[in-house]
């Protein structure tokens, strides 16, 4: 029987990889230009790390977690966690008060997976950590809307909030019990549990008559204190002044335990019910929380999979994978370890050049050099290698030119021309 990979994870495939690479490529020259450094971190951490800031009675930590080794590790969900484990172990701070770091890596949740929803995907986040200013706030979320520009993407909605801190929502929380407990037994059988260990996630709900129901229930931003409020305002002028639209959505709530103040998210109406391409917000609590001094950031994280699905919807011009320049139909064992030397040299001057490894007929590596769109075809045999001259094809338009050695090795570039 053959093995099939796991439920919930994709190969990314060499005819689409070209796809992938791009959407890196340029997520990575997005980052740079707002002078984001990248920070890997390794693949798996101390399953303590994501129940201690994600926190324990999210659906990640609950239900999600690929934990191993007696449940002592646990493969990464998410990066935001790490990457605070990693700058307070390594002191980061110690070469500048405030870091702007970007990461592209692969995430695990054992969620059910469907259309935009794996078990395995990955992440382009950043995370910008040191400042409470409003401007990090506007400036990170310029960076989302640019990379949404960069790649034509259009058709979205962006939503924001503000969720102030733990001491904030307490009242709030309290208040929001008392008006759903009213109406406990109409709530889903999720909600009733959430009722009793993570109310907040209530608001987040898809369902109807649940969404009815919080239409009159305590609002969270009615309770917050002043300055998380002037901050809040601050962020939505900067966000006006640098012309980014966006929706206040006092019901926007996000995932995960560690988020503070501003909160984000960016929905495309190009997906399906995995809608939402990327969503972050501040955290001004997490790096206290994991050990660290009391330092205030803020990050979003974007999913590529997602990413890559809206491009392919919108016809996005990716762009193609590179063809070979130089194709080498060898005669004869001889003829091969010639072409190889050639090729060595060709390949010094960035040329992509290839051959056959298969001993076709010089019929089938021909057929080949058409099917791979080789630009260009050399054919090697003896009087090849004895006259030291061979004929250069242009596959385009069928024309030869005659070269001597020496001159196809200096003059490659120039002869095997792109057009
Ligand atoms: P989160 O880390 O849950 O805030 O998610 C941030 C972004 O990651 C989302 O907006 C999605 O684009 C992406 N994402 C989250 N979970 C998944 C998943 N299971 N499969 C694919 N993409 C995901």
């Amino acid at each position: 029987m053959i093995i099939q990979r796991p439920k919930g994870t994709q190969d990314l495939l060499p005819k689409d990889s070209n796809k992938r690479q791009h959407i890196e490529e340029k997520l990575r020259k997005i980052a740079s230009l707002y002078n984001y450094k990248e920070i890997r971190t390794p693949t798996f951490e101390k399953t303590e790390l994501f129940k201690r800031s994600i926190g324990e009675e999210t659906d990640v930590v609950s239900k999600e977690m690929y934990s191993f080794k007696n449940d002592e590790f646990t493969l990464k969900p998410e990066m935001t966690a790490p990457v605070i484990r990693a700058y307070i172990e390594n002191s980061i701070q110690n070469e500048s008060p405030f870091q702007k770091l970007y990461y592209i890596s692969n995430m695990y949740r054992h969620e059910r997976p469907q259309a935009g929803r794996y078990r395995e995907f990955s992440q382009f986040g950043v995370e910008a950590i040191g400042s409470s200013d409003y401007l990090v706030d506007a400036e990170l979320i310029s960076l989302g809307s640019k990379m949404l520009g960069e790649f034509g993407i259009e058709n979205i909605i962006f939503k924001i909030n503000t969720i102030g801190s733990t001491e904030e929502r307490a009242r709030f929380l309290d208040d929001l019990k008392k008006y759903l407990s009213e109406y406990k037994n109409k709530l889903s059988p999720d909600s009733q549990k959430r009722l009793e260990f993570n109310p907040l996630r209530i608001l987040d709900t898809k369902i109807d008559y649940e969404i009815e129901i919080l239409k009159k229930s305590p609002v969270l931003f009615d309770y917050l204190n002043p300055d998380t409020k002037s901050h809040f305002e601050n962020v939505l002028n900067a966000l006006h002044k640098l012309e980014i639209n966006f929706e206040i959505d006092y019901r926007l709530v996000r995932g995960f335990d560690y988020y503070t103040s501003t909160t984000f998210e960016v929905l495309s109406n190009d997906l399906g019910a995995q809608n939402a391409i990327f969503g972050g917000g501040r955290y001004d609590n997490l790096i206290e929380q994991l050990g660290g001094k009391p330092t205030p950031a803020i990050g979003f994280a974007c999913g590529l999979e997602r990413l890559n699905l809206i491009l392919e919807k919108n016809n996005y011009v990716f762009p193609e994978l590179c063809n070979v320049a130089c194709y080498f139909v060898t005669m004869g064992d001889d003829a091969k370890i010639f072409s190889q030397k050639l090729m060595k040299n060709l390949r010094k001057k960035a040329i992509i050049c290839d051959t056959d490894f298969l001993n076709r007929s010089v019929k089938a590596q021909m057929k080949e050099a058409n099917k791979i769109n080789a630009r260009y075809v050399i054919v090697i045999g003896e009087n090849e290698m004895k006259e030291k001259k061979f004929k250069v094809k242009n596959m385009q338009d069928s024309t030869e030119i005659l070269t001597g050695l020496d001159d196809f090795i200096e003059n490659a570039e120039m002869i095997l021309k792109e057009k």
